[in-house]
């Protein structure tokens, strides 16, 4: 473990040249809800130890959408073997976008590839439906809220916003019936309500700074409590750094050079192996669907304080 030492200072330098490029990229918009965010919103939290620094606009709510998906699959690891879980969703890096349904008809038997785009995480949320029944969303509510270190909640309006534009998540759970990924008993409604309602978890980077804490702890959060093995975090780390980004995961490697989770909300949380958290917000994307200002301010605290781990 190496000591890294964060200040006020260097975030400060970081929010500003996150400021510099405000007005580059464009919220999500295929969510009506999400496009009604302010794009000029942006911040910066960090935890060490006993030390929380924040700027920026750290109090903001916005939805956590992908990054659930570490826990969804932190909840499956705990449910299932790896071996088992593999022949429902893989772990290799997608090369197109996160909702495609090309990858997924040529994927291997229609295997989902990874659990972090879309047609994978869908597949865990069945697959935990097959564990708590109708109790799944609160096991992932607890389990959010162990990462987070705090009472989380979700949006209505965001969860029903995507049900009401779901054509895409639509289209790939039929195909997963239709290739038998998933069985002809599941329950699709239930399911896509569980996802749409995950992703709708409202959260703020202070709370993301925990998570990624954790990640970076051997999975133990800052009070000492075990949220997940050492070696599911080894797992969550490994997958964040293959494929946590979207099919931009091999340029953020370049770039950050950490394993990272974001989400179309405009979150970026970072792991590392280094006993601290970063997490970034703004909630405009690049055409990959990462936060575009969070990219660039995370690169600069890199370099700035070498972060990177490759
Ligand atoms: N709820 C979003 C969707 O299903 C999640 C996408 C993301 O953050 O990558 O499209």
């Amino acid at each position: 473990m190496r000591k890294i030492i964060f200040n006020e200072k260097v975030l400060e330098e970081a929010l500003a040249i996150g400021k510099e490029h405000l007005g580059e990229g464009n919220v999500a918009d295929y969510i009506p809800e999400l496009k009604k965010v302010d794009p000029n919103k942006i911040a910066i939290s960090v935890i060490e130890d006993d030390k929380y620094i924040n700027v920026g606009d750290c109090e903001q709510k916005f939805s956590i959408q992908s990054i659930i998906k570490v826990i969804l699959y932190s909840l499956a690891l705990e449910n299932y073997r790896m071996d088992v879980l593999k022949q429902y969703v893989g772990v290799k890096p997608s090369a197109k976008p996160f909702n495609s349904v090309i990858e997924l008809e040529l994927s291997e038997k229609s295997i989902p590839i990874n659990p972090f785009i879309n047609a994978g995480a869908i597949v865990v949320v069945a697959l935990l439906h097959g564990i708590y029944g109708d109790k799944t969303f609160d096991a992932i509510l607890k389990k959010a809220s162990e990462f987070l270190a705090t009472d989380l909640t979700y949006s209505k309006e965001i969860a029903e916003s995507e049900k009401a534009s779901s054509f895409a998540n639509r289209t790939l759970i039929y195909l997963m019936l239709s290739r038998g990924i998933l069985s002809k008993n599941t329950n699709v409604e239930e399911v896509l309500d569980t996802y749409f309602k995950a992703c709708s978890i409202l959260t703020t980077t202070k709370d993301l700074a925990h998570m990624s804490y954790c990640l970076s702890n051997g999975g133990k959060s800052l009070n000492g409590n075990r949220i997940v093995t050492e070696k599911e975090a080894r797992i969550l780390r490994a997958l964040m750094a293959t494929c946590g980004t979207y099919d931009y995961s091999g340029d953020f490697a370049i770039r950050v050079g950490l394993p990272a989770k974001s989400g179309v909300g405009g979150g970026i949380v970072t792991a590392s192996e280094d006993k601290y958290g970063l997490a970034v917000y703004s909630p405009a994307l690049d055409s990959h669907g990462n936060s575009y200002c969070g990219v660039r301010m995370l690169e600069y605290l890199s370099e700035k304080l070498k972060l990177f781990i490759y």
